[in-house]
């Protein structure tokens, strides 16, 4: 395998050396290549992912093909602006000289993309790969193997090996890609997993990004619209079963309004799920036996407030409420990456900041309120990776916002400009004139200084 995969990047470096990648008009093509591939495709995708894990059609469009093909439109109509080299402000010093920073690509990319959006995230980096002028190897998930073999297919179809290549397989062939020196190592998974990516990256000085998980909690102060913010609450955590990197991990709700709120919970859940058990339509599945059995075991960490039946057969978890965790609990301990939704109760603002920033920077956080003050207080003094105010997830939806995690919920950002960034090098380069020389730097700046 190794020798497979290290005459595969021969054949890339010779491929990036002849410098057809970097040619913008080149990028632009391939990315309208690779949109029609995947509209081409789409009834495969739909189906794979169905295969897969159940995936329903609506949510595979939402959250897969549509994402992507806005994304893709977005770079194709603002890359012409991002790879032109752009002059910045001079200084006294440099009085006559002009300093340009040029974009330049970074060469050869690795990108490892997570089961649970098996097709928009392996994708998606590829964009920004393609948008800023590199070659690329791509390895999907094995967990989710009808769609890993859709991406090969679209991608063997549009491009030439030595430009895109996909290579499939689990972590054998993932310790085998690490082990070459790649010029960009792009990771989406476990921080788990992510720390043995660093590891391995290093060896070769290779720079990293790395999309993480994490506990991301969603806040329900007194204030707040509750009835709103249960459907977007409801919308965020059971959207692909729970299995999504940025869906609310746990809520936090002011003591006060806690009944009212999983009164508007439950509402929510039987108004957009109904009962999933009998009809599993517009839900997924959980992606293996080993997750089923993992999140199943949380069901005791609380009482179960709604929810709560399980298919094993199904690998289904019906949308959950658990109160009475405690902040020990296992459930509290992991990301839980499934339907069940642990409700903690707070007095206190403080309360909640020093929770949170007691444990690891989380990759997104909700705050529902209307009070700017409270705002302010929550954005201001806890670190995380993104996320909104008075909704859940769709701040990864705008291709103007940075999407990624910090510290240990990740490292770098993507989606529009940002990948594009992200997969580039920003060359500083100062051109000096040659019409006069300033002495001040040659040792005699007093004397120099005079003579100006
Ligand atoms: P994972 O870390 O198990 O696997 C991700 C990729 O790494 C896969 O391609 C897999 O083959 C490979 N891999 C697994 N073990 C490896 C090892 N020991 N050595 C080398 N490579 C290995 O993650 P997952 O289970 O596929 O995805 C779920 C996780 O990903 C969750 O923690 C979730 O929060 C996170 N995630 C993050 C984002 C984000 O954008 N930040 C998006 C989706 C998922």
């Amino acid at each position: 395998m190794t020798e497979n995969i290290q005459d595969l990047l021969r054949r890339q470096r010779d491929f990036f050396a002849s410098g057809t990648p970097y040619s913008v008009p080149f990028r632009k093509r391939q990315l309208q290549i690779l949109a029609d591939a995947v509209m081409q495709h789409e009834t495969d995708v739909t189906e794979a992912l169905r295969e897969d894990f159940a995936k329903p059609p609506f949510e595979t469009f939402l959250t897969e093909i549509g994402f992507l093909m806005a994304e893709i439109r977005h770079t194709i109509k603002h890359v012409d602006r991002w790879a032109s080299p752009r002059n910045v402000p001079g200084t006294l010093t440099l009085l006559g000289a002009k300093g340009t920073i040029m974009p330049e690509p970074l060469g050869l990319t690795l990108i490892l993309a997570p089961w649970n959006y098996p097709f928009q995230l392996a994708l998606a980096p590829l964009i920004g790969a393609i948008s800023a002028g590199n070659c690329a190897v791509l390895k999907p998930s094995e967990l989710t193997p009808h769609t890993s073999a859709v991406i090969a297919r679209i991608c063997q179809e549009a491009f030439p090996e030595e430009y895109i290549a996909v290579v499939e397989g689990g972590v054998e062939v993932s310790t085998s890609l690490l082990a070459e020196p790649f010029d960009l190592i792009f990771f989406t998974g476990s921080t788990q997993v992510g720390k043995i990516v660093a590891e391995a990256a290093a060896k070769h000085l290779t720079p990293v990004v790395l999309e993480l998980g994490g506990k991301s909690p969603a806040v329900v102060h007194s204030d707040a619209k509750l009835e709103l913010a249960a459907k977007r609450i409801v919308w965020g955590k059971y959207l692909n079963a729970g299995q999504t990197c940025v869906a609310p991990d746990y809520l936090l709700v002011q003591r006060g309004v806690k009944d009212r709120l999983l009164h508007e919970l439950k509402r929510q859940i039987e108004a957009l799920y109904g009962d999933v058990i009998a009809d599993s339509r517009h839900y997924p599945s959980l992606i293996n036996d080993r997750h089923f059995g993992r999140l199943s075991s949380y069901l005791t960490d609380g009482t179960i407030c709604h929810g709560g039946r399980t298919d094993p057969a199904r690998r289904l978890i019906e949308p959950t409420l658990l109160t009475g965790t405690g902040w020990d609990a296992p459930v509290m301990q992991e990301e839980i990456f499934g339907p069940i939704l642990p409700v903690l109760e707070y007095d206190d603002l403080e309360e909640v900041i020093r929770q949170v920033n007691a444990r690891e920077k989380p990759l997104a956080l909700y705050l529902f309120t209307e009070s700017r003050d409270v705002q302010h207080r929550v954005f201001e003094r806890i670190s995380f990776g993104g996320g909104c105010i008075n909704d859940t997830v769709m701040h990864l939806s705008s291709p103007y916002l940075p999407f990624g995690g910090v510290g240990p919920s990740g490292t770098g950002a993507y989606h529009g400009k940002y990948s594009f960034d992200a997969f580039s090098h920003q060359k500083g380069v100062l051109k000096q004139t040659t019409l006069f020389d300033l002495n001040t730097r040659y040792g005699k700046g007093e004397e120099a200084l005079k003579r100006l």
